[in-house]
C-alpha cells in the first residue's frame, strides 16, 4: 500500500504492490499512505500549513530541495491520495485536483493558453463551459469556435494556425451524442493541438479517453465521482509535462480542492464501477420502457440500437451511462406535466447522484441558448432529461408513468 514519497510517514520505500493491478483494486487502494496511527480508512488532513523540524528543513522544503508539505494550497495528503487514485483509474501520469469541475477547466485553459490562442469546442458541452470560454477567456484574447460534436470535417475546418486545444464531452448531455475519440485524437495529433475530454458522464469506470489518444481528461468530481451529491470538486489529468503547468496555476491562483471533499471523492471512487454499472443497467431498462410508451415520441440513449452513436459508444465505452432524455408527445406543457407529476424523482439540474433527477433542459440547463442554438442542438420544448439514480427502476417507472398517462 505504500508508494514513493513515503518519507513523510517514516515508511521505507518498497516496490509498488499495485503495479499492474486492475481497476477495481486501484479504485479501492491506489494512493493510500497510512500514517503512524495505522488508520485503515484514509485520514482527512484538515490543516492549512505544516510544521518543520528545523529552520534548515523549512528552507529545504521552500526551495524544493526536500520534498514534503509546506502549505495546503500546494499539497495536502488527502488531496494527493485522491489525485493518485483517480490518476490510476484514468491511466494518467498525473492528476491535479481543483475546487470544482469549472475550476479544472479554467485552470487547464489558463495554464496552457495565452492571448491570441484559439479553441475549437463541441457545441454540446456543459452550459457554463460555453460561458467560461466565450465570455471570460474571450476577454483575454482567447477565441473559441463551436462545432457539432459528431462532424469530424467541421472540427478540421475550424482549426486555425492559432488553434491550441480541442474541447469536448462524450457522450453529450442531454442527447447522448457520441464523439469519435480515436478520430479526434488523430486529428489533434495531425494539427499538433491538444485534445481535452470532459469525461464527467462516463467516468474512468466506463471510458478512458487517454488510452484513446486524448491529451487531457477533465472531471467534475461533483457528479459520479462523488456519486451522492455532497461536494463540489474537479480534476484535470494527463502527462506530467502538461499537469505541472496546471498545478503551477492552481498553486498560484488557489482553486484547490478541500481535504474533506477529497476524502468524500476517495470514498466515492471505491464504489465507482459498481455504481456506474447499476446506473447504466437502470438507464438501459428505463430507455427501453420509455420507447414503448405511447406518450413518448423519441428516446435518446446511446445504449439503444437505433441511436446514431450506438456503435461508436459500444466500441469506446464499457457501458452507456446513467443519463438519458426523451421527447414527449406535445410541447412544453406536456413535458412540465410529466415533471410536475413525479413524487419521488428530484427536480434538479444535477446528475451523477444516487437519487434520480429530472429536468426540463429548454427552460433550465439550456435556457440561456438562443432559439436557433436550441434548435441546432435538438433542445426542444418537449424534451425531458433523466439522470437515473440507484432507486428500484420499477418505482421510477411508476413515477414517470403518472404524468405520461395524462398525455
Ligand atoms: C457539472 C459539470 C461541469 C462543471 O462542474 P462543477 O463541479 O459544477 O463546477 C463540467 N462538465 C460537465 C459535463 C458537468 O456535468
Amino acid at each position: 500500500m505504500s508508494q514513493a514519497g513515503d518519507e513523510l510517514f517514516g515508511e521505507e520505500q518498497r516496490d509498488d504492490p499495485l503495479a499492474g493491478a486492475m481497476l477495481d483494486t486501484l479504485a479501492v487502494r491506489a494512493g493510500q499512505r497510512r500514517s503512524m496511527e495505522g488508520e485503515h480508512s484514509e485520514a482527512i488532513y484538515t490543516t492549512s500549513s505544516y510544521v518543520f523540524a528545523s529552520a534548515a528543513e523549512a528552507a529545504a522544503r521552500f526551495s524544493g530541495e526536500q520534498p514534503g508539505n509546506v502549505y495546503s494550497r500546494y499539497t495536502n495528503p488527502t488531496v494527493r491520495t485522491f489525485e493518485e487514485r483517480i490518476a490510476a483509474l484514468e491511466g494518467a501520469e498525473q492528476a491535479v485536483a481543483t475546487s470544482s469541475g469549472m475550476a479544472a477547466i479554467l485552470s487547464t485553459c489558463l495554464a496552457l493558453l495565452k492571448s491570441g490562442d484559439h479553441i475549437v469546442c463541441s457545441r454540446s458541452v456543459f452550459g457554463t463551459t460555453t460561458v467560461l470560454l466565450n465570455k471570460y477567456l474571450g476577454k483575454f484574447g482567447v477565441d473559441t469556435s463551436v462545432v457539432p460534436l459528431t462532424d469530424i470535417a467541421a472540427w478540421e475546418a475550424a482549426i486555425r494556425p492559432q488553434t491550441k486545444l480541442l474541447f469536448l464531452e462524450t457522450p453529450s448531455n442531454p442527447l447522448c451524442e457520441v464523439g469519435d475519440l480515436a478520430a479526434l485524437s488523430a486529428l489533434a495529433k495531425r494539427h499538433n493541438v491538444l485534445l481535452v475530454v470532459d469525461n464527467c458522464l462516463c467516468t474512468p469506470a466506463l471510458q478512458r479517453p487517454l488510452e484513446m489518444g486524448a491529451d487531457i481528461v477533465i472531471h467534475s468530481a461533483t457528479k459520479y465521482l462523488d456519486g451522492q451529491g455532497r461536494c463540489l470538486g474537479g480534476v484535470a489529468l494527463g502527462r506530467s509535462e502538461l499537469m505541472d503547468e496546471v498545478l503551477g496555476f492552481v498553486r498560484s491562483a488557489g482553486p484547490t480542492m478541500s481535504p474533506f471533499n477529497a476524502w468524500v471523492f476517495l470514498k466515492g471512487l471505491e464504489t465507482l464501477r459498481l455504481r456506474m454499472e447499476a446506473h447504466s443497467a437502470s438507464a438501459m431498462t428505463l430507455a427501453r420502457w420509455l420507447t414503448e410508451q405511447p406518450a413518448v415520441e423519441k428516446v435518446f440513449y446511446s445504449g439503444l440500437e437505433n441511436h446514431p452513436g450506438h456503435a461508436l459508444a459500444a466500441q469506446q465505452q464499457s457501458g452507456f451511462g446513467g443519463v438519458l432524455s426523451f421527447r414527449v408527445v406535445g410541447g412544453r406543457e406536456q413535458a412540465w406535466q410529466v415533471i410536475d407529476s413525479t413524487r419521488i424523482l428530484s427536480l434538479t439540474a444535477n446528475l451523477g447522484d444516487a437519487k434520480t433527477t429530472i429536468v426540463h433542459p429548454a427552460t433550465t440547463t439550456h435556457g440561456r441558448l438562443s432559439a436557433e442554438d436550441k434548435a441546432a442542438s435538438g433542445i426542444t420544448e418537449n424534451l425531458i432529461r433523466v439522470a437515473v439514480g440507484l432507486e428500484a427502476i420499477a418505482d421510477i417507472k411508476i413515477d414517470l408513468q403518472r404524468g405520461l398517462a395524462l398525455i
